[in-house]
């Protein structure tokens, strides 16, 4: 599972100034604009306007992990055998 992060993706979490602003997941390494992030942040970040429509949103759980692997997550640990 997991994607290579696009041009934008990759430069969104290595510009330090937008990076604040990104959610990278631990599981697969989705990236997306954090979900609390000021609308106008974009206006002052390197990449412009448009930001999160180019990459979307993500939201993290408290493990750092994206919905689709924190579900994957739950669904190992559920038919671990004991
Ligand atoms: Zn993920």
């Amino acid at each position: 599972m997991g994607k290579r992060p696009n041009e934008f993706e990759q430069m969104a979490i290595t510009v330090p100034e937008v990076r604040r602003f990104v959610n990278q997941c631990g599981g697969c390494g989705s990236v997306g604009v954090k979900p609390d992030a000021p609308d106008e942040f974009t206006r002052f970040a390197p990449l412009g306007p448009g930001l999160r429509e180019r990459i979307g949103v993500l939201a993290l759980d408290d493990r750092g992990l994206c919905e689709m692997c924190g579900r994957w997550l739950d669904d190992r640990t559920a038919h671990r055998p004991a």
